[in-house]
């Protein structure tokens, strides 16, 4: 029986798909089984559905070991159960839900009736064990790589996963109907280029704009032209009119009533139509009315330039296994005038679990994160520092052309857009990507994680989810 209101998700990481492809699909074709302990995030109510929601992300993987498997052929598994009970043993100490997940060779991509027959014993098992809200989850892997998966309640109730989606180099999306929407007519010319599951792929994504400036506007008023259906946007600020030379969709009369970005842009991608939903968020990213919608997120792209914002989606990207395009333009010019181009670099970072972070490519300053917090969270002692020149101040503002702010986005839509769809072949995937503007040249930059990063430096975090504190940020 399936439960309804509540939904579920999961986000794969690649590098924990690439092993159980390896374990679980054979040139024996006998079905394999393996457990993947996950960690959790719960979203009280999604922004678009106004249902709550749950979304897992895989965390570690644990095969059945061969001398526990009872019985298997190309139809069929059955092991003991002592590996569940240590893999339940450990989910409960850690705070993790357990996944099963086994490989139907002949490539039928749904529960089969020994599986619905055999699972209900496991969630028993498990509650149990771990205590009667403990949930289960179930997948299959099919030898054409296809996911299903449905999360488990009671031994009545399972609900289908709505979107399995697989994070790396590239991200693919499974859900049930993929590849059966009807193309629109609007996006037709695109799909003649790009394929129609592409379409129905954009549609499925929620999508968070952290930062609705010169990058920010730009990325909003491209996305649904792309097909993006669903965006949540970011912003604390107003319209002034010296932002009026790059904020796509602004008008003087927004300037001149003091609007919220967030609003205006909202309101142009609303006249736009196609179909978009667009949540509005007058806040800074970490304050907790965007909480919920931040985690709501399939993919970010990181459009602010405040040092604390970017700090925190910095380790969201990994704790919650969803990709941020950080995206930045820094022009520096001689004090001549006309002033002199000495560097104008438009930047896209992917934050991913497997790739370098910002702080290890050394992109933002903890020092200005700090003063700008205490800014934030205490502006009187933040004027005194500054006063006496121990915070660093804001400065003068930092040149910005809209031709460059909106090439920035496009750079980071394209990278999306190329994980998604493939379209510049295998291993084309680019973690920083500069563009060198005064040079007509684009750079791919490689970096380490440096030693003991606590973010990309170690996979201890990775997938972990809800955590108390938030993202483990004190203070
Ligand atoms: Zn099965
Ligand atoms: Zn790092």
């Amino acid at each position: 029986m399936k439960t309804s209101s509540l939904t579920a998700s999961l986000k794969i990481q690649e590098r924990h798909l690439n092993r159980l492809k390896e374990f679980l699909i054979h040139q024996d074709g006998v079905e394999r089984a393996a457990y993947i302990l996950c960690g959790q995030s719960s979203v009280s109510l999604d922004p678009w559905t106004g249902h709550p929601h749950r979304k897992f992300f895989s965390y570690d993987i644990l095969p059945v070991p061969e001398d526990e498997v009872l019985s298997s052929s190309d139809q069929h598994i059955t092991w003991k159960t002592d590996s569940f009970v240590r893999t339940l043993k450990r989910a409960q100490e850690q705070g993790l839900t357990v996944a099963l997940i086994h490989s139907h060779i002949g490539g039928f991509a749904e529960f089969s009736d020994q599986d619905d027959a055999n699972e209900p014993d496991l969630v028993e098992l498990a509650q149990n064990r771990n205590g009667e809200n403990t949930s289960l989850l179930s997948l299959i892997l099919t030898s054409d790589e296809k996911l299903v998966g449905r999360l488990w309640i009671n031994q009545q109730q399972w609900l289908p996963l709505r979107l399995i989606t697989v994070v790396g180099e590239s991200i693919r999306l499974h859900y049930p109907g993929r590849g059966l929407g009807q193309p629109s007519s609007i996006l037709q010319r695109q799909a003649l280029a790009f394929g129609r599951v592409l379409e129905q792929d954009l549609a499925m994504l929620r999508v968070g704009i952290v930062g609705c400036g010169g990058t920010g506007s730009a990325t909003a008023m491209l996305l649904p032209k792309m097909g993006f259906r669903r965006i949540a946007l970011f912003d604390k600020d107003i319209v002034e009119e010296s932002n009026l030379n790059r904020l796509h969709g602004a008008t003087q009369a927004d300037a001149d009533v003091k609007r919220p970005k967030v609003e205006v842009i909202a309101r142009s991608l609303t006249e736009l139509g196609l179909g978009v939903q667009v949540q509005p968020y007058q806040s800074w990213i970490g304050d907790p009315e965007c909480r919920d919608a931040l985690k709501a997120c399939d993919i970010i792209f990181g459009c602010t330039d405040d040092h604390a914002g970017r700090l925190l989606l910095n380790r969201y990207a990994y704790y919650y296994v969803t990709p941020v395009f950080d995206m930045g333009l820094a022009i520096e010019v001689s004090s001549s005038e006309p002033p002199e181009i000495k560097a104008m670099d438009g930047r896209v970072t992917v934050l991913s679990p497997g790739h370098t972070c910002l702080l290890c490519r050394g992109i933002i300053s903890p020092v200005i994160a700090r003063d700008e917090a205490l800014k934030r969270n205490n502006p009187t002692e933040y004027e005194r520092r500054k006063a006496e020149a121990y915070v660093l101040g804001e400065g003068n503002p930092s040149p910005a052309v809209v031709l460059f702010t909106t090439d920035v986005a496009i750079m980071a839509i394209e990278e999306l857009v190329h994980r998604l769809q493939g379209f510049r072949g295998e291993n084309s995937a680019v973690a920083q990507r500069v563009r060198k503007f005064h040079l007509m040249e684009d750079r791919r930059q490689g970096a380490n994680p440096a030693p003991y990063c606590p973010v990309c430096g170690s996979v201890e975090h990775w997938g972990r989810g809800d955590i108390d504190p938030f993202l483990n940020l004190v203070g």
